[in-house]
């Protein structure tokens, strides 16, 4: 059982009052014909919001409108339960956040530009989503001492829930922070007198009620307030965006085989890992039997001698051309054993498709191992990244390139991209912050020196790629000392 914090119920201003508790607020409207409820709290605050409208001369039968700003628990879980005392009252929602509400069915859909009216009342809804896919904001006016007030709530100002590891866990897009700060704009461009927070202390709701008492204006009155808070929530998810990709900056060990580790792919992933890098990044290919491989082009050629697709040769030829060489080849695994060998490790898979129609199998592979969740599959060819996204729309896909205009990143949107990796040398603040805002991750690759890892790390990108060993080791310890 949740413990809530019951409060004293109150009229705020004009028509408008506060039913709910310390933890979720709950708004009410007298409209004169009827009522309207907003937000009915956690489950457990249902019986506390028939409570506090008795008090304060209300009958809960007379809620002729139940509206949420968003479809979390915390504002949602008390509609079922009064709904059993108020059948005929007509709930709101953003059916873009039904995946999340529980025990009852919103009879109408909450869009952009929507004003529901009642009585003396009409309520703006503005969509600004962000904290969630749905969230809707209300604007409506109060009316007290022959004075008209224009008071609004944020829907959903909480940022903590656009941590990645957050979204991750709930399938929330990370578009939604781009959205979030849309959001934030759309609602600076409003005026409001007075603020009302669907969380007592985003309005600091208890502070003013023990205020109401002595002061000589309503201290709910506050035209300020708005933009400051707005402001302050932007630079909170620029923080927590921030602490993000600091928590979570992925160190790719490269594939390396070609470059540091010819004879052994295996070693130089395990070195990767064993170094402190969260990540690896590995080529895919297919032999002639079907048989995915991690394999770099480069290593071909050591292997065979001369230069070639690995498409061309069965896994057994390739096998055999490598115990000749003297390589050791029985370390090389193929993609199957290596995904197995690293399942349960904490660390990031970058798997670059080389090949086309590998995408089935490699998706299926990694959703197999249940790796999921950690994997992004990129590769320099946008058809690739297309397809695989439309195969498995849950896996992180990122696109490899030199060149990131405006027409690529529209296609990245619309594919539903979740990773962009420029070349470290492309990678600036101003590109990052850009590159955030519409809720892609970031990661360099082709860094070759300590200049231009610097570059990336400063620019607040969320990964890198590093090729060479020494090089990412130095990066590591510099990482960790800060
Ligand atoms: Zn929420």
């Amino acid at each position: 059982m949740r413990t809530l914090t019951k409060m004293t119920p109150f009229r705020m201003i004009g028509n408008l009052y506060f039913v709910g508790t310390k933890e979720a607020s709950s708004h009410l409207i007298d409209t004169g014909n009827g009522l309207i409820l907003i937000d009915t709290g956690y489950e457990e605050t249902a019986e506390v919001i028939v409570e506090s409208m008795h008090t304060l001369g209300f009958d809960i039968k007379d809620v002729k409108y139940i509206l949420h700003s968003h479809g979390h628990s915390d504002h949602t879980d008390g509609t079922a339960t009064l709904l059993q005392f108020v059948p005929n009252a007509k709930t709101y929602l953003s059916l873009k956040d039904v995946k999340y509400i529980k025990g009852f069915t919103p009879d109408f859909d909450i869009r952009d530009g929507d004003v529901i009216k009642l009585g003396n009342t009409e309520i703006r809804c503005l969509f600004t989503p962000g904290h969630t896919e749905g969230t809707v904001s209300f604007f409506f006016d109060v009316s007290e001492n022959g004075q008209t007030y224009r008071a609004a709530m944020f829907g959903g100002s909480g940022t903590k829930q656009l941590r990645k590891g957050f979204m991750n866990k709930r399938d929330v897009p990370y578009l939604c922070r781009g959205l979030f700060f849309d959001s934030i704009e759309r609602l600076l461009g409003e005026k409001v007198d007075v603020m009302i927070g669907n969380h007592t202390w985003q309005n600091h709701t208890l502070e003013k009620y023990e205020k109401m008492a002595t002061a000589e204006t309503n201290p709910f009155i506050d035209p300020l307030e708005w933009a400051s808070y707005l402001q302050e929530v932007r630079q909170k998810l620029w923080d927590v965006i921030l602490q993000d990709s600091r928590e979570r900056f992925v160190t790719y060990a490269h594939r390396g085989a070609s470059h540091y580790c010819p004879e052994n792919t295996f070693m130089s992933f395990y070195m990767g890992v064993r170094m402190g890098a969260n990540g690896i990044e590995t080529d895919v290919q297919r032999t002639k039997d079907g048989v995915l491989v991690l394999f770099h082009d480069d290593t071909l050629e050591r292997v065979t001698g001369e230069a070639g697709k690995v498409a061309d040769y069965t896994y057994a030829e390739l096998r055999a051309f490598a115990v000749k060489k003297g390589n050791l080849w029985d370390k090389i695994p193929t993609f199957e054993d290596f995904l197995a060998h690293f399942a349960d490790r904490d660390i990031t898979f970058a798997i670059e498709l080389k090949v086309d129609d590998t995408e089935k199998d490699v998706a299926d592979m990694i959703f197999q191992y249940g790796v999921e969740k950690k994997t992004v599959v990129t590769s320099f060819d946008l058809e690739r990244i297309r397809k695989i996204k439309a195969y498995a729309p849950l896996l992180r896909v990122g696109y490899l390139t030199k060149n990131i205009d405006g027409a690529v990143i529209k296609e990245l949107i619309e594919i539903g991209a979740d990773e962009i990796c420029p070349p470290g040398y492309e990678v600036t603040p101003q590109k990052v912050d850009v590159w955030h805002r519409i809720g892609f991750n970031v990661r360099a690759w082709k860094i070759s020196d300590e200049t231009v890892m610097k570059q990336v790390y400063d620019a607040h990108a969320d990964g890198m790629t590093v090729n060479f060993p020494d090089l990412l080791l130095r990066y590591i310890a510099e990482v960790n000392e800060t």
